[in-house]
């Protein structure tokens, strides 16, 4: 087969996968990959999970769909199990990542002219990613995503990340600004992991300004960082999350859940979404969680993520190409002191997937399941490629 039929508009690498289970995949040629980055962090359970593949085959069986024009019992209990690990109060939910954070920009409007604001503004960050939508991608802090789709949507302020100051300057100046819409830690930019005190102070200057304070918890969410949500490392409550990614183990299921007054905001004929949170999906999500629990994976995620960072950090110590290794749980970043975008397809050759962000930072987003041996697979051939790297830049 080939690929004459599909539009440009990814730069694929040169395999095609055919078959996935664990914490590896196989291409059409039947070789084996390590998968240290489950999709872009969407497969926490690995591939083909047992008891997430009997649940889908299950409820495929008694109901895929039915709209939210009905009530769906799968939904309301996926809502209330999602508000009882979070804190929040109501769920919203749609397919994707990019259709979480615009429910929660939709709701920042319209909270922001409930206030009496007409133009409301929300408050993004430099280097973020939201998605690909066109108001998603105007939030997005990355010129590349926006370039060739102006006008983009008005209505954002932008500060640099991790810097509180000038989210006080905004304060000061910018009346319309009724939101502030952040990742927790950066993903897409290269596994930005901000100050520990970053959004405890958000959360204090949100509330003398009477600010949503908006997580894009679509990277960070479900498990990713060795909490349920990065934003519990830190002892602060959002007015509203967006979550997608690692909830449906690869099923497209995004939600945006919302707490106190940002709960009330959105009401019948506000926002909708025919499939959002069909039976199918809400069902594979209800058994992510369930396993997530059962298999203890928030406790894993942590010490997994912390013994490959420890070791790496000790067996590269005095490596010349390594500026830092950074992440929290299996969020991983490796920045090197130059471009190294070549050693996702030297990592692929030697049968491992990474993905290399902002040109310089190796990211790993391995499945939370993953085991000993694996990661200290993972640790290997990285190791192997980073010296050889080093080498090469040396020679
Ligand atoms: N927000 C963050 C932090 C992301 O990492 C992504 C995707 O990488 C998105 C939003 C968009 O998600 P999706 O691709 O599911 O639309």
């Amino acid at each position: 087969m080939s690929s004459q039929h599909l539009m440009a508009n990814y730069a694929r690498l040169p395999i095609t996968i055919s078959r996935g289970e664990g914490s590896w995949l196989w291409d059409s040629q039947g070789k084996q990959y390590l998968d240290a980055l489950s999709g872009i962090g969407v497969c926490g359970l690995g591939h083909a999970h047992p008891a997430v593949a009997a649940a889908i085959a299950d409820q495929a069986k008694t109901l895929i769909h039915c709209s939210n024009l009905y009530g769906i019992e799968l939904q309301q209990q996926l809502a209330q199990r999602l508000c009882q690990l979070s804190g929040m109060d109501k769920a919203f939910f749609a397919n994707s990542g990019a259709e979480s954070i615009e429910a929660a920009i939709k709701l920042a409007r319209m909270y922001g002219h409930q206030q009496g604001i007409k133009q409301p503004s929300i408050i993004v960050s430099d280097n973020s990613f939201h998605g690909r939508t066109l108001a998603t991608l105007s939030a997005t802090g990355n010129r590349k995503v926006q370039a060739g789709f102006e006008p983009l949507v008005q209505g954002f302020i932008r500060v640099p990340f991790n810097d509180v100051e000038a989210l006080r300057a905004v304060a000061a100046n910018s009346p319309e600004a009724v939101a502030v819409l952040i990742e927790p830690i950066q993903g897409e930019g290269g596994i930005n992991v901000p100050d520990d005190d970053y959004l405890s102070v958000m959360r204090e200057i949100c509330d003398e300004q009477n600010w949503l304070m908006i997580l894009d918890e679509v990277q960070t969410g479900v498990g990713r960082t060795g909490q349920w949500f990065a934003f519990q490392h830190s002892n602060v409550q959002p007015d509203v999350i967006s979550l997608a990614k690692g909830l449906g183990n690869g099923l497209p299921i995004g939600s945006c859940l919302a707490r106190g007054k940002a709960a009330e905001v959105l009401q019948a004929g506000s926002h909708g979404s025919t499939f959002g949170g069909n039976p199918l999906v809400c069902r594979a999500a209800l058994t992510v969680l369930d396993t997530i629990e059962q298999e203890q994976l928030l406790a894993r995620s942590s010490s997994v993520g912390e013994w490959i960072r420890s070791t790496l950090r000790e067996k590269l110590n005095d490596s010349p190409v390594i500026v830092s290794i950074r992440g929290k749980g299996l969020m991983i970043g490796i920045e090197l002191n130059q471009d190294c975008s070549e050693l996702l397809t030297q990592a692929l050759d030697n049968g491992l997937l990474i993905s290399v962000q902002a040109g310089r930072v190796i990211r790993l987003l391995p499945p939370l399941t993953i085991s000993d041996a694996e990661a200290q697979q993972i640790v290997d051939r990285l190791l192997a490629l980073i010296n050889d790297f080093a080498a090469h830049q040396a020679a």
